[in-house]
């Protein structure tokens, strides 16, 4: 990050600690959804009874929802990677949850056959977008989950998004918070000298829709 003014910022928190404060929250839950699969699968003795269990409808449904959480992480590292996130506590969660896929991959082996009824593993490439400045990417231009902007996520045509009260947000993100984290959707605001933000003021003389 650049050093900023520090007279007209005092008051806020640097950006940084907004962006790692939350994204340590979501990781932490990810990680939880993960592990937690991963002791179930675990504490059943038997790999017959394993697989069973995984090739249920109910199994097979709950597996794509555990992927789709750690697709969220890997959206996560796409907006840390163009957050320019240091902190290393993050990155060391990101390791640790691509170990615990890697654990429960390995019970998936088990069974091919949920493997392939699994939704393709495709992740967002991170793209640079060169009308963002160095360190600061707007909120509010980005899914207020994981952070990754929208023009940033090459497969966000696959990810679609939504509007809910004027903030961005991946549905599966948005239903992983709703279901693994809190039931408000979480809602980070720039700080003042985002210059990427549009004063509300401005937004609403701008409106067309304003006196419909
Ligand atoms: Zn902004
Ligand atoms: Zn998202």
């Amino acid at each position: 990050m650049q050093e900023q003014d520090s007279t007209a910022t005092a008051a806020e928190p640097p950006q940084t600690d907004i962006y790692c404060e939350h994204l340590k929250k979501c990781l932490m839950n990810i990680c939880r959804v993960i592990q937690n699969t991963n002791d179930i699968l675990c504490n059943i003795s038997h790999p017959s009874v394993c697989s069973e269990v995984l090739l249920s409808s109910r199994g097979t449904d709950y597996i794509s929802e555990v992927l789709e959480v750690y697709r969220i992480s890997k959206r996560i590292e796409g907006g840390m990677r163009a957050l320019r996130v240091s902190d290393d506590s993050l990155w060391l969660m990101l390791r640790d949850i691509e170990l615990l896929w890697n654990n429960l991959q390995a019970f998936l082996s088990l069974c091919p056959y949920v493997l392939q009824r699994l939704p393709p593993l495709s992740f967002p490439v991170c793209k640079s977008d060169s009308r963002l400045s160095d360190s600061i990417q707007c909120l509010q231009r980005c899914c207020g989950v994981c952070l990754l902007g929208e023009r940033q996520d090459e497969a966000g045509s696959r990810d679609g998004m939504l509007m809910y009260r004027e903030n961005l947000y991946h549905i599966t993100c948005a239903n992983f918070w709703i279901n693994c984290v809190d039931l408000n959707l979480p809602v980070l605001h720039c700080p003042k000298i985002c210059s990427l933000c549009v004063p509300e003021e401005i937004q609403a003389a701008q409106d067309p829709t304003k006196d419909i």
